[in-house]
């Protein structure tokens, strides 16, 4: 593969603690929810980028804000781009409505995704997966909007505890290299709560030692890998006996399913 095609995912930090995160080549950019235009703006015209695509994963606004101020950027520019968002959402600036199992093919710079449906934080979110059998000279992505985060998960505004722990279910099934890219830097408060959970858990101890050291620097934490979620993050462990444990003993009976497990954890950290 020529370098002028190498694929990098870079993040654009907005507001106080987003990420917009630009898949890229020497070329051209593919902006994944972009809530404020500025920042990424800054990055296309300094990095001497042609956007060619938006991936919106839910209709927050600190992730569609910017797309009509990067709609006027783009038409000065001479340039038309899609946008895709999820069918289920009120997205007005949205080319694309994407269900569960479709595909979103981009040629430049060139990226094959597959569509989860995601529902939990809102009821219409979707997650982008880059796999290696449609990307093989790739790592396998993940673009989970505010679903997973590292360490922690997306707070329940719409959904139940019962679709986020399918939602999340989807992500425990992606192969353990798989990059976690989430929108938000907050790591080190979900941290905090992950060790209240598991005081114990050795990979966890280690996690928050590099994770603050990474953040001392002023560093993303971002992206891990599901492999990683899947030893340190208490709602990709609900299934785990020292989380089951804990959150029996929290609420005082017998938990049946991991749904449960995650519907007392995620309360506990409502409240954290
Ligand atoms: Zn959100």
């Amino acid at each position: 593969m020529a370098s002028n095609s190498t694929l990098h995912v870079w993040p654009i930090p907005a507001f106080t603690d987003n990420y917009i995160w630009c898949i890229r080549d020497s070329q051209s950019a593919i902006l994944v929810d972009p809530g404020d235009a500025k920042p990424a703006i800054h990055y296309l015209q300094q990095e001497h980028l042609q956007l060619t695509g938006i991936l919106i994963t839910h209709y927050h606004a600190d992730h569609i804000g910017g797309l009509k101020d990067l709609l006027t950027w783009g038409h000065s520019q001479g340039l038309s781009f899609p946008i895709y968002g999820p069918a289920a959402e009120d997205i007005p600036e949205r080319t694309h409505a994407l269900f569960e199992g479709d595909r979103v093919e981009i040629a430049k710079p060139a990226i094959s995704l597959g569509v989860l449906e995601v529902p939990g934080h809102t009821l219409g979110h979707i997650a982008y997966v880059a796999d290696v059998a449609h990307n093989p000279d790739q790592s396998p992505k993940l673009f989970c909007g505010d679903t997973l985060f590292a360490s922690g998960c997306g707070r329940l505004f719409e959904g139940t505890p019962s679709q986020m722990s399918s939602s999340l279910s989807k992500f425990l099934n992606l192969p353990t290299d798989t990059l976690v890219y989430c929108t938000h830097e907050y790591t080190l408060s979900n941290i905090r709560f992950a060790l209240a959970v598991e005081p114990n858990n050795h990979d966890l101890q280690q996690w928050a030692k590099t994770a603050h050291d990474l953040r001392q620097n002023n560093q993303s934490t971002v992206p891990t890998t599901i492999g990683h979620e899947r030893r340190v993050n208490p709602f990709m462990r609900c299934d785990q006996e020292p989380v089951i444990v804990v959150a029996e003993n929290t609420i005082g009976k017998k938990l049946n399913t991991s749904a449960e497990v995650l519907a007392v954890v995620r309360a506990w950290k409502d409240r954290f």
